[in-house]
């Protein structure tokens, strides 16, 4: 067997001690003689996975203790449409920030519920930057702020939290939750697909204030309805129990590597002599604003497109797998989350540079 180096954006490569570990309890779990897929999610064992998950969460991001923590079903893109109607209450409004692709899906779906305040935009740039702070036009009687903290098409991640006053402040972290430390007091609502920086795809991770619950929709579905979820410890009905297993086994990995703290300075590294070796090539592009460069979804494009086929098979071949940019940018596009080893982002600069050289 050989593992390659995977890069695409999600589903996304998982560290080989998760998968390893996975595979030595998969049909035995701690001599319980079952899988964690064949159990209860109400007998005691798998209610031990779910109350450490919780907690390693907890830990990891030092969620403060007025926040509610949920796993839920339906992704990222089911939230777009869960949060106005669980938090809006009796509002009408609700601000967005426009950074890409999908900020453009989180309005698109909000619009269906309320009426949308797009407080400031970069399309214009074609998604590559992020307006500053100064020339949001934010309305203080909407419900709540949205923005989405990395853009894992375009490549582009904000890295300060946006001040907004007293409206909640609502954020997409889906492709860049657990990279960095995080002041999760400044939120009122955090959420994320675990199919990008933090698991296997089918739970969706919710951080909610609790002074925002209660405002919920009276139409939206009990097992959609945070506050329900919240009172059933996300077990209103059966959850994905084998995908919060692994969810579990990934973060007790990433406090074994250190925690966030660590894993950021890793990130940073990665990142960096990624951009530098693209940035000091003449083959090789970034168009994002340099402040605000994504640690984790790295696009470029090639001077000639044209090479862009011999680019991806030749990276194939070499182990460098999923390059393939979205089909929105087009290009390429390296996502190295947490979970890519610094000798993949290693491999790849060196394929790059080889390819550079020989075309
Ligand atoms: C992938 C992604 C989504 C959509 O996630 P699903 O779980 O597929 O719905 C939403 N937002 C961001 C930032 C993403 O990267």
């Amino acid at each position: 067997m050989s593992r390659i180096f995977n890069f695409s954006a999600g589903p996304s490569t998982l560290p080989e001690a998760v998968l390893l570990k996975a595979q030595q309890e998969l049909l035995d779990w701690q001599g319980t003689g079952m899988s964690v897929m064949e159990m209860s999610h109400r007998g005691k064992h798998f209610m031990a996975i779910a109350e450490t998950l919780k907690n390693d969460l907890i830990e990891l991001l030092a969620i403060p203790s007025n926040y509610k923590v949920l796993f839920l079903q339906g992704g990222a893109s089911g939230q777009f449409a869960l949060i106005p109607q669980n938090i809006l209450g009796n509002k009408t409004k609700a601000c967005y920030v426009n950074t890409g692709a999908w900020s453009t899906s989180a309005i698109k779906e909000a619009t269906k519920y309320c009426q949308v305040q797009v407080s400031a935009s970069s399309e214009a740039n074609g998604f590559t930057t992020i307006p500053d702070r100064d020339s949001w036009q934010i309305d203080q009687d909407a419900a709540y702020l949205h923005y989405t903290s990395n853009e894992t098409i375009h490549g582009v991640e904000f890295f300060e939290t946006p001040n907004v006053g007293d409206l909640p402040l609502v954020c997409d972290m889906s492709s860049d939750i657990l990279s960095r430390p995080e002041d999760i007091s400044q939120y009122g609502l955090i959420y994320a697909g675990t199919q990008k920086n933090m698991g296997p795809s089918g739970v969706t991770v919710v951080i909610v204030r609790e002074d925002i619950l209660g405002l919920a929709n009276p139409q939206v579905p009990a097992v959609f309805n945070y506050q329900q979820q919240a009172a059933a410890d996300s077990m209103l009905n059966t959850p994905a129990t084998y995908n919060w297993y692994l969810l579990g086994l990934v973060l007790q990995w990433l406090k074994q590597q250190g925690g966030i703290a660590a894993i950021e300075q890793l990130n940073i590294r990665k990142a960096n002599k990624l951009y530098q070796a693209i940035d000091q090539s003449s083959l090789y592009r970034n168009a994002v604003d340099k402040r605000y460069r994504s640690r984790m979804n790295v696009p470029f494009v090639l001077a000639d497109s044209g090479l862009d086929g011999e680019f991806l098979k030749l990276a194939e071949q070499q182990g460098l797998s999923s390059l393939k940019g979205h089909r929105i940018s087009g290009g390429m596009r390296a996502s190295i989350y947490n979970a890519m080893p610094e000798t993949g982002v290693d491999a790849l600069i060196e394929f790059m540079a080889e390819f550079e050289r020989t075309h």
